[in-house]
C-alpha cells in the first residue's frame, strides 16, 4: 500500500480529522501530523501507528523526539 492510499485511510483517531505526512521522503513518511490536535503519529517499520496514547506532541517532534516515551 502506498502513501497516498493509507492517506485516504487514515484518520486522526482522536479528532477523525484528515492527517498530512511528515519526512522529507512521501514514499516512507517519518509520520502523519494532525494539525488539529497538534500530534504526529510516528512510523515505526513502515507501520503507521495510529494510537492517542502514541501520538507525539508536534512541538516535541519538531524538537526531534519520535517516541512519547
Ligand atoms: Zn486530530
Amino acid at each position: 500500500m502506498n502513501t497516498e492510499e493509507l492517506l485516504k485511510i487514515l484518520a486522526c483517531p482522536r479528532c477523525k480529522g484528515d492527517l498530512t505526512l511528515v519526512g522529507s521522503d512521501s514514499a516512507a513518511p517519518d509520520g502523519f501530523v494532525c494539525e488539529t490536535c497538534g500530534v504526529v503519529y510516528p512510523v515505526h517499520e513502515d507501520i503507521p501507528v495510529m494510537l492517542i496514547e502514541e501520538a507525539v506532541p508536534k512541538a516535541d517532534w519538531d524538537a526531534g523526539k519520535r517516541t512519547v516515551k
